[in-house]
């Protein structure tokens, strides 16, 4: 059975994303680890991580992600803001500790005009400072779709980062097929190309889980807009035979489509039943 969720509110804690995961016919979710805008998060409540790391289990759950919020910037120009992103990695990686079997996910950043060099050098120095060597928890690298200045636009750009890190074997990478459509991977008609690409680049043994997105944008358009299944420019099909691939369908699958929870569940549904007809 394919490990498939989706994107949950984390406002009522662990226990209960797991119960509303159930609820939904999912075996995997993700959530963000605090306000993306403020960054303000709820008390570390170990009752609530250990009450969900056993219901999880209980029920057949898979890895889950936790996402870090999109607004960090661990390569800003801005030392204040490269601080930040370090205070507020290392805090969740602390936290996460509590729960088990979980990634956290998050966007390598924006260069804004200092160059993708420059960009990597501090991303490198953030995970060299904050990847402990006993941490529990796999940090993952999103593919971006290389709006603005995003770091990690190619798969080149993300193994010139984990090639410098000390302790790579805490670092992976999560695949977006929303953004690495936008960002020029060819999913629709050569999706054996860009995985063998994605193999000789960074390596299937780095990727660790994948985001399922329909896109709003065309090949290569760099925009970054995420999709209902089927309803963009990437489309059921692909999407499916994508998923159903060996090295993909073993791996926790996350959608981040715009929708609410029934939505959520209609694709879920659906996509469990595409794939089994595969
Ligand atoms: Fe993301
Ligand atoms: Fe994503
Ligand atoms: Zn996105």
């Amino acid at each position: 059975m394919l490990t498939l969720g989706c994107h949950l509110s984390a406002s009522k804690g662990f226990l209960s994303m797991g119960e509303e995961a159930v609820s939904i016919g999912a075996n995997t979710f993700q959530f963000f680890t605090r306000n993306p805008r403020g960054f303000k998060v709820k008390e570390l409540d170990t009752d609530d991580c250990a009450a969900f790391n056993k219901y999880w289990e209980e029920h057949g759950g898979g890895r889950i992600v936790a996402h870090a919020p999109y607004t960090l910037n661990a390569c800003s120009a801005d030392p204040h803001i490269r601080e930040l992103a370090h205070m507020i990695m290392s805090d969740d990686l602390m936290r996460l500790e509590y729960v088990s079997g979980v990634y956290y996910n998050f966007h390598p950043g924006s260069h804004v005009k200092q160059g993708v060099e420059v960009g990597t050098d501090y991303i490198v120095e953030l995970l060299n400072d904050i990847i402990k060597p006993e941490q529990k928890t796999i940090v993952l690298l999103e593919t971006m779709a290389g709006k603005g200045s995003e770091v990690g636009r190619t798969f080149e750009e993300l193994r010139a980062i984990i090639d410098r890190v000390e302790h790579s074997d805490k670092l992976g990478v999560c695949l977006d097929t929303c953004h690495i459509f936008d960002g020029g991977y060819d999913i629709v008609n050569d999706a054996d190309g860009v995985m063998e690409q994605f193999d000789k680049v960074i390596g299937l043994d780095r990727l660790y889980a994948v985001h399922l997105n329909d896109s709003k944008n065309t090949l290569g358009s760099h925009k970054d807009r995420h999709e209902l299944i089927g309803e963009g420019n990437i489309g059921l099909d692909a999407l499916v035979s994508f998923i159903s691939r060996p090295e993909i369908r073993k791996l926790p699958i996350v959608l981040e489509t715009p929708n609410d929870i029934p939505g959520y569940k209609a694709e879920i549904e659906m996509l469990r039943n595409a794939v089994s007809h595969k």
